[in-house]
């Protein structure tokens, strides 16, 4: 009995000390963290963008760990319907492995190389074809860089070399509008009309200008929708006329303003501004960061919307985010001046044309057009998505539903007839988006508008998860607000 004993404790010892020295190899090499370690490591050396970190800090990041279709999830386990497309970018959604296998591919040919002094290579050849092909006639000539920021810079260097090269290098203001997101950039966010991010760091810079937005429901008075849209546009020509149209390059707006709370303008305002803009011969400029590949119905937004670009922006949809990519187009008449007398064009980045990046552009238009996402988005979900979100005017948080494409915001009011606000620090929108992030819903809050920009893919069926979603957490957020 006694040696048995002992022998079964000695086997007992040497099992211990294999797991001892085993497992933390293991665990070593596969990197398990539980959700609290993460959190704890991110807080002590990440620098997240548009955060206040004391508040995250409070509850701890959110980790997100996986994706699939039009869902995420998070190192806890728990799976969260996506309205929001990651960041207006995943337009065909989660998952499509021909994206990474497209990737993988162009990684082992040829990884990176550069696109300066007089160098070029295939993907970035083809791309720009097929971006030539996809846009307006008009719009034929590309320059890349890795996002809508360095886009909208490019944007500015562009139109004021142009102008220099038709003989009018006095022509430099740049006219944008308050509330407009265009990157955050020292340019980009200049060119935006973001107050809290100009008083941050010294912006805007000089050069340009800003005008009152389209945004109907908080500023348009005592007038008809109509009406708003027209004098909103006119506000454009006032500031050409203050400034003298001889110092002015170019006007920059987003079909519909996304970060600013999806301000979809009156049907009145983009017919006046090109007007104003022929005019004036001012150029005017599409950033298309958010309403391109697809997102208001239409291949870009300038389409639905009616705009006369003669510059537009892209990023976010171009790879539907799987790979960082922006581009700026120019119309041909641009693109003849440019090459009259432009001589060398003294921007780049490194990446401008990333090889990988480009490939994985060209595949994520290919499957939008073989799959035909945007039509099938256009006659058979987003005319439903839209209805479902107007019938949420009716419930008692909501002072308006705003929606065009796959846009929608829905505005939290404390009192629908005088429009009052609960608070000027967007508590009810941040406690919705808390509320709803706890059922299992990803909507953004911009102030108090909720805002959802879902993946072009969702079903009728997700839709309609979607929408008991929205309607379980207004209820949910009134009675915190209410209590
Ligand atoms: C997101 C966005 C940008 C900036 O793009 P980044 O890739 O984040 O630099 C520019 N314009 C619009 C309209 C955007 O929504």
């Amino acid at each position: 009995m006694r040696v048995h004993k002992d022998t079964s404790a000695l086997a007992t010892r040497i099992c211990w000390v294999i797991i001892c020295t085993i497992a933390p190899l293991i665990i070593g090499v596969m990197r398990t963290y539980n959700t609290a370690e993460l959190q704890a490591l991110d807080r002590n050396h990440h620098i997240h963008p548009f955060t206040d970190h004391q508040q995250m800090w409070a509850k701890g990041a959110r980790v997100i760990t996986g994706a699939e279709n039009i869902y995420i999830h998070d190192s806890d386990g728990n799976r969260y319907l996506d309205g929001m497309s990651g960041l207006w970018c995943v337009n065909i959604g989660y998952g499509r492995s021909e994206l990474a296998e497209i990737a993988k591919l162009q990684m082992e040919q040829l990884p990176y190389y550069n696109s300066f002094f007089q160098t070029a290579q295939l993907p970035a050849i083809e791309l720009a074809e097929e971006l030539s092909a996809i846009t307006p006639a008009h719009l034929n000539r590309v320059f890349f860089g890795c996002s809508g920021s360095d886009g909208n810079d490019t944007v500015i260097r562009l139109v004021r070399h142009f102008w220099a090269c038709e003989g009018h290098p006095d022509r430099q203001i740049i006219i944008s509008r308050k509330n407009a997101y265009h990157g955050s950039t020292m340019a980009s966010a200049s060119l935006g009309g973001m107050a809290g991010m100009h008083a941050q760091g010294g912006m805007p810079i000089p050069g340009i200008a800003h005008i009152e937005q389209p945004y109907f429901y908080r500023e348009g008075g005592e007038l008809s929708p109509e009406e708003f849209g027209l004098q909103r546009a006119r506000l454009l020509e006032q500031k050409i006329l203050e400034l003298g149209p001889e110092r002015v390059a170019a006007f920059i707006g987003e079909p519909i303003q996304g970060a600013g709370g999806v301000i979809v303008p009156p049907d009145t305002y983009w017919p006046e501004i090109n007007r104003i803009c022929r005019t004036y011969d001012i150029l005017l400029c599409s950033d298309e960061v958010i309403c391109g590949f697809g997102r208001t119905g239409t291949w870009f937004g300038m389409e639905s919307l009616n705009m006369n670009t003669d510059v537009m922006t892209m990023a976010k949809g171009l790879t539907s985010g799987y790979q960082p990519l922006g581009a700026v187009m120019i119309s041909n008449r641009m693109a003849q001046a440019l090459d009259r007398k432009g001589g060398e064009f003294m921007h780049g980045y490194t990446y401008s044309g990333h090889p990988v990046a480009c490939a994985v552009a060209l595949k994520n238009i290919e499957i939008m057009r073989k799959e035909r996402i945007i039509e099938n988005a256009r006659e058979n979900t987003m005319a439903y998505f839209q209805s479902g979100i107007r019938s949420l005017a009716d419930h008692p948080l909501v002072g308006e539903v705003r929606t065009h494409g796959f846009l929608a915001a829905l505005e939290l009011v404390k009192n629908k007839d005088t429009r009052e606000q609960f608070d000027e620090n967007g508590t009810a929108g941040l406690t919705c988006r808390e509320v709803s992030f706890n059922n299992g819903l990803v909507m953004r809050a911009v102030g108090d508008s909720m805002v959802l920009c879902p993946p072009l893919i969702i079903t009728r069926d997700q839709i309609d998860r979607m929408h008991d979603l929205i309607m379980t957490s207004l209820d949910q957020t009134r009675s915190v607000l209410t209590k």
